[in-house]
């Protein structure tokens, strides 16, 4: 197993395999990649684009993908899939992005959700596709994203890992995401699952085993949620929900897991926090598996540099 920090600090914290910075989150600032770091890209939720071009926001018989819409599960605005001035002005970033850093890990690489996007555009691009609504959007996600690829793997040369959200079953009608199409096009999967609490990691561990056996050979990783921010620490999942659900995504065959938090000194935080369980990393000796003792052994490896 592989494991990874990811942060909105561009600083590298010791005792990971690798950092991922969030060069680009879904609120839509940039920041200057870094050479030593793997970068994160949020494609279509992007709010600073969408206040300068509000006209490219998606759209729904629902009301467009404003993060006010309670319609829909938007936490930021979400613009159209298909708008051809982001698309490629995306595309040019994104292979700038990866020259200058390690590899780049996408978010938001597809529709806003169900019923997205009824624009113009979208349904005259529909209508001269000659296909269903759910399969023009799956050929516009896939095609997309094998441009990306292109411009990551190919002519960068570096890591391209595509980023989904943890819905196994039905990505397709809501987001036009087919696994079977991107797995050739990544390196990897990243799948994120935030949550304030990790209380029932029941959850978790059935989501890995979903996600391991639909993404088949290519590797799966998973990203936890520490502390994000502006969070009151008071409202965060306990060092001990995270190291138990490590375990339990661990033996569930989870490939990679990566840690959000805001900073790096929240990063450290952690890594002392865990330190400290030494009943619960007790415990979790005996929830099975040499990958489980993965996630222990890195917490014991912590022990010396923290
Ligand atoms: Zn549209």
């Amino acid at each position: 197993m592989k494991f990874g920090t990811y942060m909105f600090e561009a600083k590298k914290v010791p005792g990971f395999d690798y950092d991922l910075f969030r060069v680009k989150p879904e609120v839509g600032r940039r920041m200057p990649p870094k050479a030593d770091m793997h970068s994160n890209i949020a494609i279509f939720g992007d709010n600073v684009t969408a206040r300068l071009h509000p006209d490219w926001i998606s759209q729904s018989d629902l009301g467009p993908a404003w993060r006010t819409n309670d319609n829909f599960n938007v936490r930021w605005e979400v613009l159209c899939a298909t708008q051809p001035e982001h698309r490629a002005e995306q595309l040019d970033y994104i292979e700038d992005v990866a020259r200058k850093s390690q590899g780049i890990w996408l978010n938001s690489i597809h529709f806003a959700e169900h019923g997205h996007c009824t624009c113009p555009r979208c349904k005259d691009l529909w209508k001269k596709s000659g296909l269903s609504w759910y399969e023009w959007r799956r050929k516009e996600v896939t095609e997309y994203m094998a441009q990306v690829s292109d411009r990551v793997r190919n002519r960068a040369k570096k890591k391209f890992v595509i980023g989904v959200l943890p819905d196994p079953v039905t990505n397709y009608e809501r987001f036009g995401v087919n696994f079977d199409d991107l797995a050739p096009l990544t390196d990897e999967f990243l799948v994120v699952m935030f949550n304030k609490n990790y209380a029932t990691p029941w959850y978790n561990e059935m989501l890995t085993r979903n996600f391991k056996k639909l993404f088949k050979d290519v590797p799966l990783n998973i990203a936890l949620y520490v502390i994000g921010p502006g969070d009151d620490p008071k409202e965060t999942p306990t060092p001990a929900e995270l190291l138990t659900v490590s375990v339990r995504m661990a033996r569930a065959g989870v490939d990679g897991l990566l840690y959000l938090t805001d900073k790096a000194a929240q990063m450290q935080e952690f890594q002392k926090a865990a330190i400290a369980l030494t009943d619960v990393r007790e415990r979790l000796k005996s929830y099975g598996g040499k990958q489980g003792q993965e996630v222990l052994d890195l917490v014991t490896s912590w022990e010396k540099i923290v």
